[in-house]
């Protein structure tokens, strides 16, 4: 079975994400990630195990006792979180995981307060949080850093895992875990995800959940995926070559409304303008007909369900938010659930808890 240690960094960049996935298991054979990098790490049986293990979490702590018991799992470890870019629920969802398994955390939210100040590199950073801590949760504008620091830790004398809560435009695959489990969660007792079509709506050619939920979603069986965006913003082809490879049926259009009728999940995302090359840039395209408001909900069925990876500007209208069809806040938690799993199994803890007496 193949490690890290066991392959030269430039030989390991240049591979197809695919095949990088053994490099990063928890152990020989056992593919649950031990570094959480991008979410082709993750196939069907893989997220079952995840979702699986969220559920019995989320049940564990509904009693004092069951909290107090999945606390003593890691209290003798410490995760640092290093988020070098604004998050809210990303950040504060990883911490409500660390806290309900005992983690203690510590965390840097602004390089202007570390020595990347004085002129430290990223990864010197890292690498110094190596030393006081047992995993790192970093979110960061560089694509491709998380993964050369699972390299790197990989190949020091001290390895710790890392988990990718998001790079550049590229991906952010704890937040495609949710949106999965949500979709699931949504469907459970109405015959399941399979078969059910899934439409992107907003900014997809930069937003990073597209990427990642869009690859997930090819895990399961004869999902549709439908892209709504102007024309600048389109999901870019590496997404789509993905999906035509994957023999799975998608298509690109500018009608929500008519995309939202035959849909079972309508995923809105905002305009991801931090990422323009000029100011104001994105500003000058009309995404007025990419918004989801009262007409659209009213074009949406029943068992329909809207999410949003968060945060949201106006591309939701604050009328959908009372309707039972709204996910978004859901979305939420289920995050902490399953970041929750995700960093119990890092530290192979996934049978001790299912198979606990609660
Ligand atoms: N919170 C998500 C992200 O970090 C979505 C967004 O920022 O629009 O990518």
């Amino acid at each position: 079975m193949a490690r890290l240690t066991e392959i030269e960094w430039e030989k390991f960049e240049e591979l197809p994400l695919e095949a990088k996935r053994p490099y990063l298991e928890r152990s020989v054979g056992d593919s649950m990630p031990y570094h959480t990098l991008f979410a082709q790490q993750f196939d069907r049986p893989l997220l079952d195990r995840l979702v699986a293990l969220s559920n019995r979490i989320r049940f564990i702590a509904k009693s004092r006792e069951g909290s107090l018991f999945l606390k003593s799992f890691l209290s003798h470890k410490r995760a640092m979180l290093y988020f070098s870019q604004p998050s809210s629920r990303t950040f504060l969802s990883h911490l409500a995981a660390c806290q309900i398994l005992g983690l203690t955390t510590g965390s840097v939210r602004d390089a202007a307060t570390s020595s990347e100040f004085k002129g430290e590199s990223r990864e010197d950073s890292i690498r110094t949080f190596s030393s006081y801590f047992d995993m790192i949760i970093m979110r960061s504008p560089e694509q491709g850093l998380a993964e050369k620091m699972a390299w790197e830790l990989s190949n020091s004398d001290r390895p710790i895992p890392i988990l990718n809560a998001g790079s550049g435009k590229d991906q952010h695959p704890t937040q495609a875990l949710l949106d999965i489990y949500t979709l699931v969660r949504s469907f459970e007792t109405k015959g399941g995800l399979d078969g059910r079509t899934v439409t992107f709506c907003g900014d997809l050619l930069r937003g990073r959940t597209v990427r990642s939920l869009s690859y997930l979603l090819t895990n399961f069986k004869d999902v549709k995926q439908i892209f709504v965006a102007p024309k600048e913003l389109q999901v870019p082809e590496d997404v789509t070559a993905i999906l035509a490879e994957k023999g799975v049926p998608f298509e690109i259009t500018d009608d929500l409304r008519a995309a939202t009728r035959v849909s079972d999940a309508i995923y809105m995302t905002r305009i991801q303008d931090e990422w323009d090359s000029a100011k104001g840039e994105s500003a000058k395209i009309d995404t007025s007909r990419f918004k989801f408001g009262a007409e659209e909900l009213a074009c949406l069925g029943p068992d329909g369900i809207i999410m949003h990876p968060l945060p949201r500007r106006d591309e939701i209208a604050t009328c959908c938010d009372r309707d039972p069809r709204a996910m978004y806040w859901r979305q939420m938690r289920n995050g902490m659930w399953i970041r929750t799993a995700l960093i119990a199994a890092t530290f192979g803890l996934e049978k001790d808890i299912l198979n606990c007496g609660y």
